[in-house]
This record gives structure tokens, C-alpha cells and sequence, in this order.
């Protein structure tokens, strides 16, 4: 059983990455900070406890994130591992996270601070089939029309600006960082430089899976 965990502050292309990796190991990604969107979305309890704090840029309260991976560890397409897309953010969450099941890799995907803010600010998805893409970086080879999907729907998160971006930063670098010590220490953590091509980057990540 493999089971990874994608690290890295906002922007540094972890669900980018992410769907890369779904495609060569089929294990399901997991994304907290989509299952709080569509919580937000469907007006859930979750969603309602969980908007403000997004809004603003701060991390969602432990208990809330827990409480989301336990119920989705049990679905049945979790069974062979699972690959973790901003998830955990704090050592209390890894803690618990040690507690359902084991990581066996935790692929840590390293962007200087002042590349985050242009990452960030420049992003858009496919409402259809959630395919990211950057302005300058990462666009469609059509304008406006999705390359995987063909839709033509293309959305922006309300928190991608520049002063959320700022405090989700720093988010990370006060409760998410300290993380890489905890799994360093554990020998499962492997250091990407996320500074390139994005191709360059999954053959690094695949090559660290093997
Ligand atoms: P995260 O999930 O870590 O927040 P994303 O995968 O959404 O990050 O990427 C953030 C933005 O940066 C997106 O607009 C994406 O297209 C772009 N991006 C991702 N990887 C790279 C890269 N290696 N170089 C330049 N831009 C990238
Ligand atoms: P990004 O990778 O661009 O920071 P995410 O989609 O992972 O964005 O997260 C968006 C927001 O959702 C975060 O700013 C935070 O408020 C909340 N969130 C997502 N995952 C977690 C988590 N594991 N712990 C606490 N808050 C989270
Ligand atoms: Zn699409």
C-alpha cells in the first residue's frame, strides 16, 4: 500500500501535480481544500464552520479537517492508499493522520516565497472537470476552452488575491513548516524543486515514488 502526502505552501503545484500522479498510479487524490469548497458550496455545516476562515486566508480548525479525512478514508476507492493534496497542514493533523493510516512517501514540492504570488494571482480552473491552469505559466492551447475537457466554464477561487495570498503564506510558514521536521525525522520525506517545468517536476516525483 502506497499512501503519499503532497507538502508545499499555496501555489507550489501540488494539484497539478496531483492529477499527474492519479494518472500513472491511480490512487485517488485527495484534496481537503476541495472537499471545503464544495462544502462551502452545498451549504453543509462543514461549509458553513469552515467559510470565514478561508475567506480570510487561515487554516480551517483541526478538529473540522479530521473529522473530513476519517469519513473519506472509508470510501471504498481509498482501500489501496490514497495521495493527500494539502493535507495535513499541522502536526496535530499528521498526528491523526498517523493514527488512520501509514504514509509511506511524503513528496515535498519547494517554491521560493516570492514566486507564490504570481503562481497564485495568474490561476483559473475548468468549473467542468477542475483542470488547473496559470495565465502566463500554464493556459489553455485554446483561449477560454479546457484542454482535457473541452469546456468553457473556466473559474477563478475568490481567495487567489494578493492579500489572502499573503496571509496563507504565512500560515504556512507558522503552522505547516514545522511539519517537514516531524517527517523528516520519520525518513519518508523527499525534497522537490518545484522552481522548474512542470514536467520536470512529476518525473522527479514519479522517480521518487519508485
Ligand atoms: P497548489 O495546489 O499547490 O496550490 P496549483 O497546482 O493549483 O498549486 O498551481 C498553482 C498555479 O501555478 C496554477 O495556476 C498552475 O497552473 C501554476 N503552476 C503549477 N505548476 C507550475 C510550474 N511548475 N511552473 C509554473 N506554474 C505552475
Ligand atoms: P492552496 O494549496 O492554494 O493553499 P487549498 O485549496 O489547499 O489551497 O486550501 C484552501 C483553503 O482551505 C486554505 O487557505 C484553508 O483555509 C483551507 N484548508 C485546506 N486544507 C486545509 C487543512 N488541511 N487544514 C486547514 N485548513 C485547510
Ligand atoms: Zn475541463
Amino acid at each position: 500500500m502506497t499512501s503519499i502526502v503532497l507538502f508545499g505552501p499555496p501555489g507550489a503545484g501540488k494539484g497539478t501535480q496531483a492529477a499527474r500522479i492519479t494518472d500513472s498510479t491511480g490512487l485517488p487524490q485527495v484534496s481537503t481544500g476541495d472537499m471545503l469548497r464544495a462544502a462551502v458550496k452545498n451549504g453543509t455545516d462543514t461549509g458553513i464552520a469552515a467559510k470565514q476562515y478561508m475567506d480570510d486566508g487561515k487554516l480551517v480548525p483541526d478538529s473540522i479537517i479530521i473529522d473530513l479525512i476519517k469519513e473519506r478514508i472509508l470510501e471504498s476507492d481509498a482501500k489501496n492508499g490514497v495521495m493527500f493534496d494539502g493535507f495535513p497542514r499541522t502536526v496535530p493533523q499528521a498526528e491523526a493522520l498517523a493514527d488512520i493510516t501509514e504514509v509511506t512517501h511524503v513528496i515535498a514540492i519547494e517554491v521560493p516565497d516570492e514566486r507564490i504570488v504570481e503562481r497564485i494571482c495568474g490561476r483559473y480552473s475548468c468549473a467542468t472537470c477542475g483542470a488547473v491552469y496559470h495565465d502566463s505559466f500554464n493556459p489553455t492551447k485554446l483561449d477560454g476552452v479546457c484542454d482535457e475537457c473541452g469546456g468553457s466554464d473556466m473559474k477563478r477561487r475568490a481567495d487567489d488575491n494578493e492579500s489572502t495570498v499573503l496571509q496563507r503564506l504565512s500560515a504556512y510558514h507558522e503552522q505547516t513548516s514545522p511539519l517537514a521536521d516531524w517527517y523528516e525525522s520519520k525518513g519518508i520525506f523527499h525534497r522537490i524543486n518545484g522552481d522548474r517545468g512542470i514536467d520536470e517536476i512529476t518525473s522527479d516525483i514519479l522517480q521518487a515514488l519508485s
